[in-house]
């Protein structure tokens, strides 16, 4: 038999658009993990001739379904539902529902293909998928949200499970929308199982879940500074977003004696010099997820300066924690962090930084913690959720952040063992991650044979 030709980035990015046409992000996601896996499957070839990366781009399944619901004034609204199944090699699929106008087949493909090497780095049972709608939860009542989520439970209830597909939260999807949804769940089939993740503490939920994804970027960012002898400590830091994912980020890094000074919605964002503080994140909790305010009202609050329609990525820091969405740093702001002395950064949201954009980081060696490494924590704490549904217990707080701590002591350790450059002290987290993440899945899928 012949032997297999060796992988080429142009000829497989060609093949990839083809399949998948109007798909930027899910380009976008699989290039950015192509570029550093294809030379390490070119140097390991048992991953070559079985054809491991087209399997493995190509989700196992692709859900789409009709949402149908009532508003407060009875008129009728139908959104589109989907929930992408994309590989279940080393776990049942696991990854969060997003509800966003924005949602289409592309985000939520790149999402799954990113939940696949994040769920694996965990080192966790987990496979990977990603789900949503086209649902905008801003300006609906509680009655609304409810309808809708019940509506959308009648069509995802048939193809998740405990053992299956464990849904849980993203953007739009918080407490209040995974409670419905659960109350529904149960109700459909008659049964308590731990099909979503997520839930409130009272019906199964895991301490420390909704604290996670932030608390673990910021623990990844201080195993990046502790690794070049340095810590956050005293780090001026801005952060995107205001949601779950940034709020608990910002409480981790004041934790760590960093002065983080803004925070955004996608209005704008604020800048206050002085740094947040208890009392001040505590106002952003009440206002973004109690009130659903805009953080302009912070601004005017705290007398500090607001920016509409502006990223705060010009503000001059030492260390950055995009988390709010995709795409938010392009080439022409990671220039300007870098000539601003940016040290460090960790993506706390999913692909927040573009292409372009990471090359610049690299190319300054920056050290740069990709979603897929840094924001782990929360489906770790996802998946620990499940252990605990399982064996029909709770474990405590100081038991769950310690397994919080190691799972992400561990994921810089993979980083490390696959991206640390020949010579010098560099770690390349991108190429590390996603080769860390790669590997446990493959072979896997190589063990399975050809399916
Ligand atoms: P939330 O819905 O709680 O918060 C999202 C935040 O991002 C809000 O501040 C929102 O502003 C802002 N935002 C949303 N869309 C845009 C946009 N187009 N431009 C500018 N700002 C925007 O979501 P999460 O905090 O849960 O998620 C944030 C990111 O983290 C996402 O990329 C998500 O995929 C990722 N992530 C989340 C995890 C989790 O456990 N929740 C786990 C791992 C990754 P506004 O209030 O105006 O909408």
């Amino acid at each position: 038999m012949a032997s297999t030709p060796e992988l080429i980035l142009e000829q497989f990015r060609d093949g990839l658009i083809k399949r998948n046409p109007g798909e930027p992000e899910f380009h976008q996601s699989v290039l950015e993990f192509a570029e550093f896996v294809i030379p390490y499957i070119n140097a390991n070839p048992k991953y070559l001739e079985p054809k491991i990366l087209e399997r493995m781009t190509e989700p196992d399944r692709t859900i789409i379904f009709r949402v149908v619901w009532e508003d407060d004034k009875r008129e009728v609204h139908v959104n589109r539902g989907y929930r992408v199944q994309f590989n279940n090699s080393i776990g049942p699929y696991k990854g969060g529902l997003r509800f966003h106008h924005s949602v289409n087949l592309s985000i939520l493909k790149f999402l799954g293909f990113e939940q696949t090497f994040k769920n694996s780095l965990t080192t966790l049972p987990m496979g990977s998928g990603k789900g949503g709608a086209d649902f905008n939860t801003k300006g609906k009542s509680d009655r609304e949200v409810m309808r809708f989520c019940k509506s959308f439970m009648i069509e995802l209830s048939k193809h998740i499970g405990p053992n299956i597909d464990i849904p849980a939260g993203d953007i739009g999807v918080g407490a209040r929308e995974i409670s419905f949804m659960f109350g529904q769940y149960k109700r459909l089939k008659n049964e308590f199982t731990g099909a979503l993740t997520g839930k409130s503490m009272e019906f199964g939920g895991s301490l420390i879940r909704k604290e996670a994804t932030g608390y673990g970027c910021a623990y990844f960012m201080e195993h990046m500074m502790n690794h070049n002898g340095d810590s956050i400590k005293d780090k001026v830091c801005i952060v995107s977003g205001s949601g779950n994912v940034a709020q608990y980020a910002v409480e981790k890094i004041i934790q760590l004696g960093g002065r983080v000074v803004t925070m955004s919605d996608s209005s704008g964002f604020v800048h206050d010099p002085d740094g947040f503080n208890e009392e001040k994140l505590a106002y952003i909790i009440d206002l973004k997820s109690v009130r659903r305010g805009r953080i302009k009202e912070y601004a005017d609050k705290y007398k500090c300066k607001y920016f509409e329609d502006k990223k705060p990525w010009g503000i001059k820091c030492d260390l950055a924690f995009p988390c709010a969405t995709e795409n938010e740093i392009d080439e022409a702001a990671a220039r300007k962090m870098v000539k601003n002395g940016l040290q460090a950064l960790a993506e706390g949201a999913n692909m927040p930084t573009t292409r372009e954009a990471i090359s610049v980081f690299l190319e300054a060696r920056i050290p740069f913690a990709p979603g897929k490494a840094a924001n782990a924590g929360g489906v770790a704490i996802s998946g620990l959720e499940m252990s605990q549904n399982s064996i029909r217990l709770s474990w405590s707080r100081d038991e769950l952040e310690k397994r919080l701590k190691d799972i992400m002591a561990n994921i810089h350790k993979q980083c490390v063992a696959y991206g640390a450059e020949k010579e010098g002290n560099y770690i390349n987290y991108v190429k590390g991650a996603n080769i860390g993440g790669f590997v446990k899945v493959a072979d896997a899928m190589l063990a399975y044979g050809v399916i």
